[in-house]
């Protein structure tokens, strides 16, 4: 079973330059949900005022708990949004460090130091919680695959952080390819790297953008390594509307559609992820949309295939 963890809600909305109004986000939440989406990352605990898109974080998360069965994971980039999402109900924080340390300093304003020791506050604050109200600390080294400032960041900065901020409390780490930069080598390489570090349980997801279209063979190293959570966005929502075909996270129904025709269990119907998709794109006209499923549609037959034994990879 592989679980897709949806962050078009947070990723995908943030980058959009129109507010989406709660509703929709409410309904599109609800509707992945029932399609079989596990988890979802419904917003984050920022400065609303640098980034608007996120001010219904709170409600979104109280909204999202109602559902029955869906994990609600929140970004956190400091120890203040870990207490608001603490507040909230969240059942998982996802903070980002970034391994470019100039864009870290630009993103949230922090050095590595500072973030190391901004993951040990927040560890502290979250074991003082009672004990139904402890949540995960997922820590994404965003940047791990290079940077759009700083350039090549070399293999050692991300082990280095890695070992860092699992010593400062991490639930675990994952590694983020924020700027698309990355290629299916380079994600064996890092992978392989960091679980040699700090052991393969501690590394379990990968978040990775489509900027140049290598976003579905990534996801393949990726599992090729044992991991075993893929971040995606519905339509692939993200990217500049400015910038046509700079997408933003992979595709969640191109993947669906990737594992179901390897034969990967992911717990989601594609037909009505699909039809999740329709809604949201006459929801938000103003979105662009990305992925190559919706519009072909499925191969004729395509629910009998035969399927490659899970175990031994071969077919009956
Ligand atoms: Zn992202």
């Amino acid at each position: 079973m592989i679980m897709i963890s949806e962050v078009g809600p947070r990723d995908g909305v943030q980058s959009l330059d129109f507010l989406v109004d709660l509703d929709i986000k409410k309904r599109w939440i609800a509707a992945e949900a029932a399609a079989g989406v596990h988890e979802i990352e419904v917003g984050s605990f920022v400065n609303f005022k640098r980034l608007p898109q996120m001010q219904d974080t709170a409600a979104l998360v109280e909204f999202a708990l109602t559902i029955p069965g869906l994990d609600v994971a929140v970004l956190v980039p400091n120890l203040r949004g870990a207490q608001a999402a603490v507040e909230a109900g969240a059942h998982k924080l996802s903070i980002p460090v970034s391994a470019s340390e100039t864009h870290s300093v630009r993103n949230v304003n922090r050095t590595h130091d500072q973030m190391v020791e901004e993951v040990r506050s927040i560890r502290a604050f979250v074991d003082a919680q009672p004990a139904d109200a402890r949540t995960s600390i997922e820590v994404g080294i965003a940047t791990a695959f290079g940077c759009t400032i700083e350039g090549h960041v070399p293999e050692k900065t991300i082990v280095d952080l890695a070992e860092r901020l699992m010593a400062a409390g991490a639930s675990e780490v994952g590694l983020s390819d924020t700027t698309g930069y990355a290629d299916p080598a380079m994600i064996r390489n890092r992978i392989k790297a960091v679980q040699a570090a700090v052991g393969a349980d501690n590394i379990t997801g990968v978040h990775l953008h489509n900027t140049r279209g290598l976003g579905l063979t990534n996801a393949l190293a990726a599992l090729e390594c044992g991991l075993t959570t893929l971040d995606a966005s519905l339509g692939g929502l993200g990217g500049c509307p400015f910038a046509p075909g700079a997408s933003g996270n992979i595709v969640t129904e191109d993947l669906v559609f990737m594992l179901d025709a390897m034969g990967i269990e992911t717990g989601i119907d594609l037909a009505a992820l699909i039809e999740v998709r329709k809604k949201l794109a006459s929801d938000m006209p103003g979105s662009p949309i990305y992925g190559f499923v919706a519009d072909a549609g499925v191969p004729l037959d395509f629910s009998q295939l035969v399927k490659p034994d899970p175990a031994t990879g071969t077919y009956a």
